[in-house]
């Protein structure tokens, strides 16, 4: 804890963010927490700790029961689509509007930053919504009673099954949207990391390799992670308390 307080430890935050010409956020699953999208851990409570999470998050999984892995998407596609931007979304694009050079990571399929204000979000696992045939791989648009159908639909060009464009287990990430992030993290004079465990690989990585290149790194979380240990400061919250806090702070400075 800083000597003045939470208040204060945002204070010194704010302070670097308005100083510096570059700086990045890391998004995950706790961002979206407080909008009702369950986290990782929390979804461990339901559907995943009735299946194998790899039954539901790979391209075999989805071959071997496809109508069993595309209702637990449809499931999620629904809850986003029913959920509100949060707070802690809604500061961080007031962020990204304040500070020059800002970019915003997400380790989220949601579209909740986008829709609290973001801009250019880089998507590092993919997104619900950006379905492609998992055989040929085209893109495809889906009209809502698609997307909320009992069963994928079939690609016009191959009869594959239509998978949604989130990135699964055992899959890359996509190339040009991990440089993007690993430029952002090595230019970044600070680095907000947000509501994530740090357990997903690679992109526990991004706070280290920040870290390394000088940045003073942050963490924003309720409970201690992964990444604690490798976090300048700490803070111990939730984003949608205090990003706002912290928006508030730097834009009295920026203005
Ligand atoms: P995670 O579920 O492993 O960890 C969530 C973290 O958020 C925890 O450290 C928890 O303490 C913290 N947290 C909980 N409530 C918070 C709050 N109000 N404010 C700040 N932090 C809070 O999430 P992860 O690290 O993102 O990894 C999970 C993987 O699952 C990712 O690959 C992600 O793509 C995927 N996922 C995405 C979503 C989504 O798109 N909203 C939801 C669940 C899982
Ligand atoms: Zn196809």
């Amino acid at each position: 804890m800083h000597p003045a307080g939470p208040e204060g430890a945002l204070m010194v935050i704010a302070r670097r963010l308005a100083r510096a010409d570059a700086s990045v956020c890391l998004t995950g699953a706790g961002v979206s927490a407080e909008s009702g999208i369950p986290t990782f851990r929390d979804a461990a409570k339901g559907l995943w700790s009735r299946f194998d999470p790899e039954q539901l998050a790979s391209a075999d999984g989805f071959r071997n029961n496809p109508d069993l892995v595309w209702r637990w998407y449809r499931d999620r596609v629904k809850a986003v689509q029913d959920a509100q931007p949060n707070p802690g979304h809604v500061a961080l694009a007031r962020l990204a509007r304040s500070l020059d050079g800002f970019t915003t990571i997400t380790q989220n399929v949601d579209d909740l930053h986008e829709r609290a204000g973001s801009a250019d979000v880089v998507h590092l696992h993919g997104r619900l919504t950006a379905y492609r045939c998992l055989e040929c791989g085209t893109p495809v648009q889906l009209d809502l009673a698609q997307r909320l159908a009992a069963e994928p639909s079939v690609c016009a060009a191959c009869a594959g099954l239509i998978r949604p464009g989130v990135v699964w287990f055992g899959e890359l990430l996509d190339g040009g949207l991990w440089q993007r992030a690993c430029a952002a993290c090595q230019q970044a004079q600070v680095m907000l990391v947000v509501g994530t465990s740090g357990l997903v690989w690679p992109a526990a990585e991004l706070p280290l390799l920040a870290r390394r290149a000088g940045a003073h790194v942050v963490e924003v979380n309720p409970e201690d992670t992964e990444l604690t240990g490798w976090a300048d400061t700490c803070v111990r919250g939730r984003s949608g308390e205090v990003l706002p806090v912290l928006a508030d702070q730097v834009e009295r400075m920026v203005s």
